[in-house]
């Protein structure tokens, strides 16, 4: 048993990193358990250009970065490189586990572990991620440049990664499923009007082609009203269709989830869950805002909710 906290706060998002700010400030001397992926979804992005109070935009790992140095400079703790793998809200203090083994009691948790980026589940997916096949162009786009590379999705995200992408690709091929995009109308307005990207509507992957020793060589698409397929010779594809909340650790807790398994409506009722003393904040139970500054918004609530039960606690 590594020691007993007022509040531990599970991820290091936006959401998570705001909660550490707030309970650090109200004197709880948070631990923040970083997970293994420190930064969250912000740490993966490029340009956060509608953050509120920066005009000119900002990078995602600088605006994350940030946060802590704020959370800590108040007296906030953290642990990284670690991720909670088991919790027990049986009783109060709750025990947090982690990764390495150690274990921490908590008398408030505030669970804000966000949401990971989903996968195709498609032949070659697994077997190339990291050798072509990437869900993260901020870290991978630079290995492609001047080449044709490959984007997989028609959302907000698969855009920013498609405008991001063009600054180091020759020609960037977005690969969307139907023929309208779901992505706002401003980055679908930019993405449009690139000549750099080119839109291959109402089209899937089939299979990723290549192996990890000479990479991705093509993506084999179908187009779906037709049927025919073709191979798209890139040798990078950027996988970019949403989310999967990161609730296993959730599972088979008193924390109710939803179909898609994120913490239910039931339990959404900001932030309060079915566990007295268990607070949710940000993308763990939010798809539909999914916002820097709604996670935010949630971390901050969290905090002050878990603050005030604190206080009346005996
Ligand atoms: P999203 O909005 O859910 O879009 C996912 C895209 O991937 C959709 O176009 C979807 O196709 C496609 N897709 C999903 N599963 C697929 C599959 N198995 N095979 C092929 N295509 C698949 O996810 P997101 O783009 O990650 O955005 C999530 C949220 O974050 C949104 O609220 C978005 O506005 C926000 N966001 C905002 C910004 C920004 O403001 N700068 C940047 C990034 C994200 P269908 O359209 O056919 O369903």
């Amino acid at each position: 048993m590594q020691g007993s906290r007022n509040v531990i706060i599970l991820g290091s998002g936006c959401a998570g990193l705001t909660a550490a700010i707030y309970a650090a400030r109200a004197n709880l001397a948070p631990l923040v358990i970083e997970g293994l992926e420190f930064g969250g979804q912000l740490y993966t992005t490029t340009d956060v250009e509608n953050y509120p109070g920066f005009p000119e935009g900002i990078m995602g790992p600088e605006l994350i970065d940030r946060m802590k140095m704020q959370a800590a400079r108040f007296g906030a703790e953290f642990v990284s490189h670690q991720n909670a793998t088991r919790l027990d809200l049986a009783q109060r203090p709750f025990e947090i586990t982690l990764g390495n083994g150690d274990s921490y009691h908590a008398t408030a948790l505030i669970v804000a572990t966000g949401a990971s980026p989903k996968q195709l589940g498609v032949e070659g997916e697994m077997e190339l991620r990291g050798y072509g096949v990437s869900t993260c162009a901020t870290c991978d786009g630079a290995f492609f440049r001047d080449q044709e590379i490959a984007v997989v999705g028609g959302g907000d995200t698969a855009m920013e990664e498609a405008l991001f992408l063009t600054r180091f690709a020759s020609k960037v091929s977005v690969i969307h499923r139907r023929e309208e995009l779901r992505a706002s109308k401003i980055m679908q307005d930019r993405a449009l009007a690139h000549d750099k990207i080119e839109f291959l509507w109402n089209t899937e992957v089939v299979r990723f082609e290549g192996d990890p020793k000479s990479g991705l060589q093509a993506v084999r698409i179908v187009n779906n009203e037709t049927g025919e397929e073709s191979d798209l010779p890139v040798h990078g594809c950027f996988v970019a269709i949403g989310h999967d909340p990161n609730t296993e650790i959730l599972t088979g807790s008193p924390i109710r989830l939803d179909e898609q398994g994120y913490v239910s409506p039931a339990d959404r009722h900001l932030p309060f869950t079915a566990v007295e003393g268990v607070f949710v904040a940000g993308d763990v139970h939010d798809h539909h805002y999914r916002q820097a500054v709604t996670a935010a918004g949630h971390g901050c609530a969290a905090a002050i909710d878990a603050e005030r039960w604190l206080e009346v606690q005996p």
